[in-house]
Parts: C-alpha cells; sequence; structure tokens
C-alpha cells in the first residue's frame, strides 16, 4: 500500500518531524510514529552506527546490550511483567505472544475486536476483522477466533449516552467467550490495543479493560495488551498505554517506536508465562544494534521529556480542533489522548454517517499544503495524527488552521454542488485522482435516488478499491 496512491511521494531524507521529497520539499509529518524521537535523531543515529560497526549479530552469546536494555525496559512496567523477548516487527511481537498465550493456557482460541489490525503474518490476519473484512467472501472466519465489538463511543453499539458503557462493551466480550465455551471451545487470550489506533483512535470507556481483563481471566484465558503504537509515553499520560485503563496485562507487544525506525519489537511478560515456551530462538531480535538504538530512544525520550511534551503538544492540538469544530458541519468528534488525536468526518452531526471521500480528499489537499496527515478506521473518515513526539504547539496550530481552511472549502462545495463534486473533475485543484472520479461517478450514476442511504451504500461498494 502507498500513501496517496494516486499521486505518491518519494521522501528522500528526514529529519525531526519533517520529511523532504526527492525536489527538496520539506512536509510536516503527522503519521509516522515509528520515528518517536524523530527522524533520524542524532544520539539514535550515532548509538546505531557505532554499534554496527563493533558487532551487529551475535545471537547465542551472551550479549551485554541485550541485557542491559532489557533491564532498562522492564524498570518501566509493572513488577509482575519481567520477561523480555526480542524480535523484529510488531507483527512477529503479537505472534510470539499468541503462541506464549497458548502455551500456558493450553486452549487456542483468540478473542479480538472488530475494528482491530494486530499484524501481516498469517495468524494475525484472521485476528485482524479491519484487513480481512476487505477480503468479503474469499475469507472464511476461521473456528478458533472470536469477535467482539469494539467500545466505540461515536458510532459503535453503545454510545455516550449509555449509562456505564465501559461495562456493557465488556459483558459483549463476555457473551462472546460464553458462546465459543458453549460450542466446546476454550480461550487462549484477548487481544486488544489499550487505545485502539488503527480503528480510528478509539478511546475506550472508563473501566473497560479492567472488566474485560477480568472476564477473561475468569474464563481461563490471558490479556495481551498490543502496544505497538500508543508505548512510549505517546499518550502523554503513562508510558505505557495499558495504565491509562488502570490494568496489568499478562502480555504486552511492542514495536514501531521502540527502534526509532530500525525493525525492532518486544513481548514482556510474567515468568510463569514466559517459562511456558519451550524453546525459542531467533537469528536477528535483539541483536546488539538494535539494543543499542532502543537504549538510546529510551535516553532522548527521558532527555527531552517527550512523555510531558506529548501531554502539552497533543492539548495543543486537540484544543484547537474542538475549537474550530461548531463552524464545521462535517467535525463529528475530535478525540484523542497526548499524541493520537483523530477527527472523525461526518457527513453530517445528527446521522453520524462517515464522509470518507472527504477524509480522502482532505489527506489529498493537506499533502499539497505539505502535510502529510492520514485518514483510517473501518470507513476510512477519521483523519488521524501520531506525529513524532518532537511535534510543537506550533506545528500543532499550523495543522489546525491548515485542516479549517481546507475542510471549509470541501464543506462549501459539498454545500453548493454536493460532496462528489468536490472531486470530480477537478484533479488540478483537489490533486487526486481516478480513485476519487470513479467513486464520484459512482456517485453521479446513482443520483436518480440521492438519499443518503443509498449514496452511502453505493459509495461503500467502492471502499475497498485500496
Ligand atoms: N499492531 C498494531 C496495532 C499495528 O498498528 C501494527 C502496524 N501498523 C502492527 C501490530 C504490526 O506491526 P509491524 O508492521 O511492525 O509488523
Amino acid at each position: 500500500m502507498l500513501h496517496f496512491e494516486t499521486s505518491p511521494l518519494k521522501i528522500v531524507r528526514a529529519s525531526r518531524q519533517y520529511l523532504y521529497d526527492e525536489s527538496g520539499n520539506e512536509y510536516l509529518d503527522c503519521i509516522t510514529n515509528a520515528s518517536h524521537v524523530g527522524h533520524c535523531h542524532p544520539h539514535v543515529v550515532t548509538a546505531g552506527q557505532e554499534q554496527m560497526a563493533r558487532l551487529v549479530t551475535s545471537t547465542g552469546f551472551l550479549n551485554d546490550q541485550m541485557s542491559e536494555y532489557a533491564k532498562r525496559l522492564i524498570s518501566t512496567m509493572p513488577e509482575s511483567l519481567s520477561v523480555c523477548f526480542f524480535l523484529n516487527s510488531g507483527s512477529e511481537a503479537n505472534d510470539l505472544a499468541i503462541r506464549l498465550a497458548r502455551a500456558y493456557t493450553k486452549h487456542e482460541d483468540v478473542v479480538c475486536l472488530d475494528s482491530a489490525y494486530h499484524g501481516n503474518l498469517g495468524s494475525l490476519i484472521e485476528i485482524s476483522p479491519s484487513r480481512f473484512k476487505k477480503l468479503g467472501s474469499s475469507h472464511i472466519k476461521k473456528d478458533w477466533v472470536h469477535i467482539a465489538p469494539t467500545p466505540y463511543l461515536y458510532r459503535g453499539k453503545y454510545r455516550e449516552d449509555a449509562s456505564n458503557p465501559g461495562l456493557l462493551y465488556a459483558n459483549e466480550v463476555l457473551t462472546v467467550i460464553k458462546k465459543a465455551k458453549s460450542s466446546g471451545r476454550e480461550i487462549a487470550a484477548f487481544i486488544c490495543e489499550p487505545l485502539m489506533s488503527a480503528g480510528g483512535i478509539i478511546i475506550y470507556p472508563q473501566n473497560y479493560l479492567q472488566h474485560t481483563y477480568r472476564y477473561v481471566r475468569e474464563m481461563g484465558g490471558v490479556c495481551i495488551a498490543d502496544e505497538v503504537q500508543s508505548a512510549f509515553g505517546r499518550t502523554g499520560e503513562h508510558t505505557w498505554a495499558f495504565q491509562t485503563q488502570d490494568v496489568i496485562p499478562d502480555i504486552v507487544t511492542v514495536g514501531k517506536p521502540i527502534g526509532n525506525g530500525y525493525p525492532f519489537s518486544a513481548v514482556i511478560t510474567t515468568k510463569e508465562i514466559a517459562d511456558c515456551i519451550g524453546e525459542f530462538s531467533t537469528t536477528f531480535g535483539g541483536n546488539p544494534v538494535a539494543c543499542a538504538v532502543g537504549m538510546a530512544v529510551l535516553d532522548v525520550i527521558e532527555n527531552e521529556k517527550l512523555m510531558a511534551s506529548a501531554r502539552s503538544v497533543g492539548k495543543c492540538l486537540l484544543d484547537g480542533f474542538r475549537s474550530i469544530m461548531p463552524s464545521h458541519p462535517m467535525m463529528g468528534e475530535v478525540r484523542g489522548m497526548g499524541l493520537m488525536v483523530g477527527v472523525e468526518l461526518v457527513i453530517d452531526k445528527e446521522s453520524r454517517k462517515p464522509a470518507s471521500e472527504a477524509a480522502e480528499i482532505l489527506a489529498y489537499r493537506m499533502k499539497e499544503n505539505k502535510i502529510i496527515i492520514a485518514y483510517d478506521g473501518l470507513e476510512k473518515n477519521v483523519m488521524v495524527m501520531t506525529p513524532p513526539m518532537c511535534f510543537t504547539c506550533d506545528n500543532a496550530h499550523h495543522v489546525v488552521q491548515v485542516f479549517d481552511q481546507l475542510l471549509q472549502e470541501i464543506e462549501n462545495e459539498a454545500a453548493t454542488t454536493g460532496l462528489a463534486a468536490s472531486s470530480v473533475g477537478n484533479p488540478s485543484t483537489s490533486g487526486v485522482g481516478p480513485l476519487h472520479r470513479m467513486i464520484s461517478n459512482a456517485r453521479f450514476n446513482a443520483s436518480d435516488d440521492d438519499s443518503d442511504d443509498n449514496v452511502t451504500s453505493k459509495c461503500a461498494k467502492y471502499e475497498g478499491v485500496d
């Protein structure tokens, strides 16, 4: 997959929160959370270069870098989480987490959330409904997979007006587990992100994970927190996002930011669970370069006080977006924590129907204005920002100001000619190509019945085009 498929960028260099294309254009990067402490941070680069000149891989030998890094990583965790496994990607970490859960519980099944993404390995696509739903009837859900509704207060099953939505959504997980048990299945694990990123920055209602973890453990399973996107202070409140829900998982997986872009990941778990693995080996996981880089990342987070910065800059972003919300009929909800921020675009605030086209057009136009922003969520209608942690309040003000102006234009075009017309036949101003024209044409062809329902369903047919 490419960002901006119809006019992709070739990025040739990057520094801090900026990307540079081959013509030297500078883009403000609001999406690369893997470059956690800033692109090509000199402290991280030097640590990696120096270690690379000394020793790269040495698995099977004693390795000071690995044990020192493991100790430092574990010192940030609750006491029970005291054993680390090192790997090379978030997907590998989640796959090992499932293997550990199965070895420990002697059960096979996994409960996941219906907007989840947990990685690209075969095992993980099966527990990533956000991906396998796109395969349509060519994908058959595996018997060992059980899906619970995402605790999504804005457009989910229970909304912000429900009383105790955290418990209601947790009860959904319990129901799913009971149903599985009644057909003879046993649960090894419940896996979710403590704050959902790919689903469109979804902050769970209070106590959701507390109730859910209790149910899962009562039913014989363990709880896996996928912190591949949310770790290392990104929420601005705590080092780990699970702490924002006041729970302690049995297994935590970490990826992306751990190596600031260098392939590195980890699974952290209890001694009891780790001891069940039998044999484990990896050629590159935890190699000395990865550990030196990981150590340097932790140094920078501390030295530059990046968690506190994520809190204050995140507030600038959230406050900025909330201040422009009343003048934008399409801004349905602004939500986030620290430097994980989402703005959900809707056709109108009453129906809350997703404005997926507007989100895509807005992302392309932001790119023309040299700001890189994602649009994500199941309906691809949430503008998502997870920038490097060196992002500043000035950056936040700039993003909000450009967003305000461009969304206004899209809303005006939608009001005068219909949303589809804002992209159709006008690629020079929208900067978008065939995909938009196809979506738009489909909408125009459907204009004999242009009720909202009809338009939405016609549109939905084309959402899988990417
Ligand atoms: N879990 C989550 C929540 C992710 O967002 C991702 C990657 N986007 C993964 C797992 C997989 O990580 P990787 O791409 O490093 O394998």
